[in-house]
């Protein structure tokens, strides 16, 4: 089956900036794929482009088989992008905060069964903004799922989260993978790459510099002879709490 995203020598300048600077590679279907780099490095531009949202200056590129430059709208109902939840509209409830997502595509869907999928059904009727910062990330992903996007953008979807509804997150993100929606994400977590994504592509100044698994990027780097000084500290904060409390941390 061919790969569900294919970029072929992409190209973006701003003036006098190179922001992408002829980049190739491809997304599997069903899998997450993780775009790591700097600030500035091109991430969102090229994201961005495969959105339909931007136009790039050179290169092809395809989504779900459609060409990017070509048919923009095409790819647009194709994919589902996540929005940051600030840009919802006030006063509405999670439900109703989904079926408005859905009627901007012209759908009716099942709101109760898309908030069941991210675990926000019991908050069906609470106003969007009165929901915490993890759940109104997994209302978003819930809106940008509204026309079962067979790609699936996540921009930083973590960012701002405590780290059990990161993890949290994470769980519903391999969730929407092993349902067969291939997920392409951009972070500035490593660890978060490390865990969720099947391959990851490191880009700077414009390139991509790496695209491989996680493990093979670290067993590559090993083998190259990389060895990072082991600090052996014989004691943490949290034996600190543990002796002090005689608890185990329940909510971390
Ligand atoms: P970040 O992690 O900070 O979001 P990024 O990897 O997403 O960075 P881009 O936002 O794609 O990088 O930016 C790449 C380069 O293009 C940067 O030098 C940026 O200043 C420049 N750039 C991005 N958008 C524009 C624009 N609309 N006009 C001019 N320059 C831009």
């Amino acid at each position: 089956m061919p790969a569900i995203v294919q970029v072929q020598d992409l190209r973006k300048r701003y003036g006098e900036i190179e922001a992408v600077r002829g980049i190739t590679f491809s997304v599997e279907r069903g899998e997450v794929f993780g775009m790591l780099g700097p600030n500035g490095a091109g991430k969102t531009t090229t994201v961005e482009i495969l959105e339909g949202l931007r136009r790039a200056d050179g290169g092809s590129a395809t989504v779900a088989g459609i060409d990017v430059f070509r048919d923009p709208s095409g790819v647009k109902r194709r994919i589902g992008v996540q929005l940051q939840a600030s840009a919802f509209p006030e006063h509405l409830t999670a439900k109703e905060t989904v079926e408005f997502f859905a009627a901007c595509y012209d759908l009716t869907v099942d709101a109760m069964a898309l908030l069941r999928s991210v675990e926000l059904e019991e908050r069906a009727g609470q106003l969007q903004e009165k929901l915490s910062g993890g759940q109104r990330q997994r209302l978003s992903i819930a809106t940008a799922l509204v026309n079962t996007p067979e790609v699936l953008f996540l921009d930083e979807p973590t960012t701002g989260l405590d780290p059990q509804a990161r993890r949290n997150l994470w769980d519903l993100i391999q969730a929407i993978r092993d349902r067969g929606t291939t997920v392409f994400l951009t972070t500035h977590y490593l660890d978060e790459a490390e865990v969720l994504c099947d391959r990851v592509a490191i880009m700077d100044e414009g390139r991509i510099v790496a695209l491989d698994p996680p493990q093979k990027l670290i067993g590559d780097l090993l083998s190259r002879g990389f060895s990072k000084p082991t600090v052996q500290q014989q004691a943490s904060l949290e034996d600190v709490f543990l002796d002090l409390t005689g608890h185990e941390l329940r909510d971390a």
